[in-house]
C-alpha cells in the first residue's frame, strides 16, 4: 500500500523549511488550512461519505479544500466553472451533493434546482473563524476520495470513482518516474477540476516536498514570465503551441527548467519537434484518462520518442487486444486495457455501464487504440468510437493526423469519419492553416500519395480556422462529425 496523501501532506507540515505556495503558503500553513476547513465541513453538517460540489473559479484554496475533504472523509466533486447552471443540474441530480459550493452569482439558481448551495466566499469566512487542529477520522485505503465526472456535457457524463489509494499509488510511481525532488518547482497553469490539474500536478508536488508557482489560469504573458522561477511545467498540447507562438520563448528562458511534461491529448511530432528546435528541451509525453490516472509515461532519463506515450508506469499493466479479446504482438493495433492500484472502482451509480467496460481479470477499457512498438512504446491511434471504417478497411485517424502535421502549412490537423452512401464512412481531414499560409485541397491530398495507402488519403480535406475544443484542449470529433455529416449527402 502507498503512502495516504494526508500522511505525505503531514510529514511535509512538519518541516519548517517547505514551501507550498511559491510568496504565500508554507506546508504547515496548508495543513492548518485544511484543519480549519474540515472543521467547518463539520459545522456545516457534512461526514465521511457525503459529496461536497466544488464548482468555483481556480484559485489555491480549491487544493487546499480538495485537501480538507481528504482529511474529513468528505467526497471531493469538482466541477468546471465554465459550464452553465443548466449543464451542471446533471451533476446535482447525479451525486445528490450534501453542499454546493459555488460562486456568490450563482447560489440562488443552483438552490432553485433544488440543492443546498454556499458561496465559496462565505465558506472561507466559516473556515477562517475554525480552529487548525481537526482530529482526522481513520481511513482506508479503498476509501472513496473523489468524483470526478468525465468530460463532455452532451451524453451522460459519468461520475469516477477514486479511492485515496487510486490517487497514493499514482502520485509515488509519478514522483519516482519524474524525478520529483523537494528543489522542484512546478509551474501550475492548468484547471483544478481534471484529473491532470488537481490530482497528476498537485499531488506529485505535494508528494516531493515541491512548491508551486501558481497560475489562475493559462495566460503565455505570465507563464513566460514565471517560466525563470520554475524547474517543471504541465501541460496539454495547446500550452506548448501557443507558447511556440511567441518570439519570447528561448533557450535561455528555460535555463532552469528540468522537465516539461504533456498530456490530456496527443502531442503532434511536429510540435515535439518545434519545442525541442526553440528551447533545447525534449517534451515528456505521457497518457492517462480520468478513469485511470496516468497510466504510460515516456522515460526521464532515456529516449522520450514522439509521437508515443512512452511505457507503463511500474506497477501498472497495459495491454493492446484484438476484437476477439486475445493479446495482440508489437506493432498491431488494438483496444488498449490496463489493470493496476491506479485504475478507478467504478462509475457512480452506473453498475452496469462499469461491467461493461471491465474484461474478467479486472482489466479496464480505456476505449483508447493504440499499438506498441517493438521496444515498448505505446502509440494512441485514436478513440475507438473515432476509428473510421472506410470501405470495410480501417483507418487510425492519428496516422493520416501525423501525415498532415508533417505538411508545410498546416498549423493543426483532426480527422474524422462521415457517413458515405459508397464507402460506408469517408475518410475526412479537418485542417488549420499556420499564420499566413494558403492550403488547397488538391495540393494536400496529392501530398498524402507518397505517404499513405489510397484508401486512407482523406476524399475531402476541409481547411477552418479553428476546432471545437474542450476545457483541457481537446479537440470534440463528434461535433466535428455531426457539423460535416451531410458532406456527401448528394454523392
Ligand atoms: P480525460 O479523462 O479527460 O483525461 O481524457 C482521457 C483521454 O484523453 C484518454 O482516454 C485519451 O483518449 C486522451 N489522452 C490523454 N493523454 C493523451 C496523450 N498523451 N495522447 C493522446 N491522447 C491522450
Amino acid at each position: 500500500m502507498s503512502v495516504d496523501v494526508i500522511d505525505r501532506l503531514r510529514d511535509m507540515a512538519a518541516r519548517a523549511d517547505r514551501v507550498w505556495i511559491q510568496g504565500s503558503t508554507s506546508y504547515g500553513d496548508l495543513l492548518a488550512e485544511t484543519g480549519r476547513m474540515a472543521h467547518a465541513l463539520g459545522a456545516l453538517g457534512l461526514a465521511k461519505g457525503d459529496r461536497l460540489l466544488v464548482q468555483v473559479e481556480k484559485c489555491p484554496e480549491v487544493l487546499s479544500l480538495y485537501l480538507a475533504c481528504l482529511r474529513a472523509g468528505v467526497i471531493f466533486l469538482p466541477v468546471n466553472p465554465g459550464y452553465t447552471v443548466a449543464e451542471t443540474q446533471h451533476f446535482l441530480t447525479d451525486a445528490e451533493p450534501a453542499l454546493a459550493l459555488v460562486e456568490q452569482a450563482r447560489v440562488a439558481a443552483v438552490e432553485e434546482l433544488g440543492a443546498r448551495a454556499m458561496s465559496f466566499v462565505d465558506f472561507l469566512a466559516l473556515a477562517a473563524g475554525q480552529g487548525a487542529d481537526f482530529p482526522d477520522p481513520p481511513h482506508a485505503p479503498g476509501d472513496l476520495a473523489a468524483i470526478l465526472y468525465t468530460s463532455g456535457t452532451t451524453g451522460r457524463s459519468k461520475g469516477v470513482m477514486l479511492s485515496r489509494e487510486n490517487l497514493a499509488s499514482n502520485a509515488e510511481a509519478l514522483v519516482d518516474l519524474w524525478k520529483f525532488t523537494e528543489t522542484d518547482v512546478l509551474l501550475h497553469a492548468l484547471p483544478v477540476f481534471h484529473t491532470h490539474g488537481l490530482f497528476v500536478a498537485t499531488n506529485c508536488a505535494l508528494y516531493a516536498g515541491a512548491s508551486l508557482v501558481f497560475q489562475r489560469s493559462f495566460q503565455p504573458d505570465a507563464v513566460l514570465a514565471d517560466l525563470p522561477k520554475a524547474t517543471v511545467m504541465m501541460g496539454v498540447p495547446t500550452f506548448y503551441s501557443r507558447l511556440l507562438a511567441d518570439p519570447r520563448l528561448t533557450p535561455e528562458l528555460c535555463r532552469g527548467m528540468r522537465l516539461f511534461i504533456s498530456g490530456s491529448a496527443p502531442l503532434s511530432p511536429a510540435t515535439h519537434a518545434e519545442w525541442r528546435a526553440r528551447t533545447g528541451h525534449v517534451i515528456l509525453e505521457r497518457y492517462g484518462m480520468t478513469e485511470t490516472n496516468m497510466i504510460t509515461s515516456n522515460p526521464c532519463d532515456g529516449e522520450r520518442r514522439a509521437g508515443t506515450v512512452g511505457m507503463p508506469l511500474p506497477g501498472v499493466e497495459v495491454r493492446v487486444t484484438g476484437p476477439d479479446g486475445a493479446v495482440l504482438a508489437p506493432g498491431e493495433a488494438g483496444s488498449i486495457e490496463v489493470r493496476g492500484p491506479n485504475v478507478f472502482g467504478g462509475y457512480w451509480r452506473l453498475p452496469e455501464k462499469t461491467a461493461e467496460e471491465f474484461r474478467p481479470g479486472g482489466w479496464f477499457v480505456t476505449g483508447d487504440l493504440g499499438a506498441f512498438d517493438a521496444e515498448g512504446y505505446l502509440s494512441i491511434l485514436g478513440r475507438a468510437k473515432d476509428l473510421v471504417i472506410t470501405g470495410g478497411l480501417n483507418v487510425y485517424p492519428a496516422e493520416v493526423e501525423a501525415a498532415l502535421d508533417d505538411l508545410p502549412g498546416i498549423a493543426a490537423s483532426a480527422v474524422i469519419g462521415v457517413p458515405h452512401p459508397d464507402f460506408g464512412e469517408a475518410v475526412v481531414a479537418c485542417v488549420i492553416p499556420a499564420a499566413g499560409a494558403k492550403l488547397d485541397e488538391a495540393t494536400i491530398r496529392a501530398a498524402l500519395r507518397d505517404r499513405l495507402a489510397a484508401f486512407k488519403i482523406p476524399k475531402r480535406v476541409l481547411v477552418l480556422s479553428e476546432f471545437p475544443r474542450n476545457a483541457m484542449g481537446k479537440v470534440q470529433k463528434a461535433d466535428l462529425r455531426r457539423l460535416h455529416a451531410g458532406l456527401f449527402a448528394d454523392d
